[in-house]
C-alpha cells in the first residue's frame, strides 16, 4: 500500500512509514514489525523505518460514563460497580504518514 502511494507520487524511496495502532485494535506491534520486515524486501521501502505510535485504550462505563484505562476493561467500574463498558478509544489502526523521496 505504501509503495503504491510513493510510486504514484513519483518518489523512489520510502524513508519512513508511520502507523497509529491502538491498544484495543487487536494488532500486536511486534507482529506488525515482523510482517514489515518480510514485506519490504526488494521494494522501494526496503530501507524504510517503521514507526509505530501506540495509542492507549480507553474504556467508558456504560452506566455512569467514567473513563478508565482499557487494561481494566473486563472488571467492574471503579466508580459505580457496573460491569457494562464500551471501548471509547484505542481501536485505531491507520497509516499516519509516509516519508518518501
Ligand atoms: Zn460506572
Amino acid at each position: 500500500m505504501a509503495v503504491e502511494f510513493a510510486r504514484a507520487n513519483g518518489r523512489h524511496e520510502i524513508v519512513q512509514i508511520e502507523l497509529d495502532v491502538g491498544e484495543c485494535c487487536g494488532v500486536m506491534p511486534e507482529a506488525l514489525a515482523l510482517g514489515f520486515e518480510s514485506a519490504r524486501k526488494g521494494t522501494m521501502a526496503q530501507d524504510a523505518r517503521l514507526a509505530i505510535n501506540r495509542l492507549p485504550g480507553v474504556a467508558r462505563c456504560a452506566a455512569c460514563g467514567r473513563e478508565r484505562a482499557a487494561a481494566g476493561y473486563a472488571g467492574p467500574c471503579p466508580a459505580c460497580g457496573s460491569a457494562r463498558a464500551e471501548i471509547a478509544a484505542g481501536r485505531e489502526f491507520r497509516l499516519k504518514s509516509i516519508d518518501a523521496r
